[in-house]
């Protein structure tokens, strides 16, 4: 792992210089975000580089693998504590392998589904397995791509006050999924998404949005300038052959 754990290092300078720099250009301090490492294509070791690096926030997509994640990196002598949120499509026969494990679910992308996981968690707190209500971001299918999963900006204008009778889960913002290829299109959504949640604590005032999750490797400079306040970060973090700039 020498070589690779020292490419991670590199790289991960790089990544902080760049996004100090959109932070900068959106008249923003370095702390006003976080980076995700997302971790769902690499195994332990490239996640035990990326901890010895500086990372401290991973992502995973799929259940299973944040499982099995975890489970690895339980057995690692003497690592910092880091933490995993789920990031990718959950279906609700696998929420319950996620509670408990995950820090915040990014994708929660339907009332569905939001009932399913608070109604878990409701059952959990009752039976003493949890403390307190799930952290999550509500996805936003801005762009409007049918291949896109979660709320339509006027489906979650018309949940809000279904949601906020859900007791289990704790929204902190939301998050969105920009269209590949073309970056004056991920801008746009990206401000999209800033200006639906600006929307939506005006007329909240008692909700937390703050958190709105957006950008990746090929688009995150764009989200931060757009006011993103955790940027996922895959190939750029793992992937030595990905363009660094
Ligand atoms: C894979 C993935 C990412 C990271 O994508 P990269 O382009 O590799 O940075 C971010 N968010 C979600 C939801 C993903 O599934």
């Amino acid at each position: 792992m020498g070589g690779y754990e020292d490419q991670i290092k590199r790289r991960r300078e790089a990544i902080e210089e760049r996004v100090e720099a959109a932070l900068a250009r959106s008249g923003r301090p370095r702390d006003a975000a976080r980076i995700m490492a997302v971790s769902k294509t690499v195994g332990i070791p490239e996640v035990v580089a990326a901890i010895a690096a500086g990372y401290r926030l991973f992502g995973e997509n799929r259940p299973q693998e944040l499982v099995r994640k975890l489970e690895g990196l339980a057995r690692e002598q003497g690592l910092p504590a880091v933490r995993f949120d789920m990031i990718g499509n959950l279906q609700t026969n696998k929420i319950n392998a996620v509670l408990g494990r995950a820090s915040c679910i990014h994708s929660i992308s339907s009332l569905h589904l939001a009932k399913a996981v608070s109604s878990r968690v409701e059952r959990r707190m009752a039976s003493g397995d949890c403390g307190a209500a799930q952290d999550v971001l509500l996805e936003v299918n801005v762009s409007g791509e049918a291949s896109k999963s979660g709320f339509s900006p006027d489906e979650l204008r018309a949940s809000l006050d279904e949601l906020r009778t859900y007791r289990g889960i704790h929204v902190i913002g939301l998050m969105t999924m920009a269209p590949q290829g073309d970056k004056s299109i991920a801008r746009r959504t990206f401000a999209g998404l800033r200006e639906l949640r600006d929307e939506l604590a005006s007329r909240c005032p008692e909700l937390d949005l703050g958190e709105l999750s957006c950008g990746m490797s090929e688009d995150f400079e764009e989200a931060l300038e757009e006011g993103s306040t955790l940027v996922r970060l895959g190939r750029v973090v793992f992937d030595p052959s990905f363009e660094l700039k």
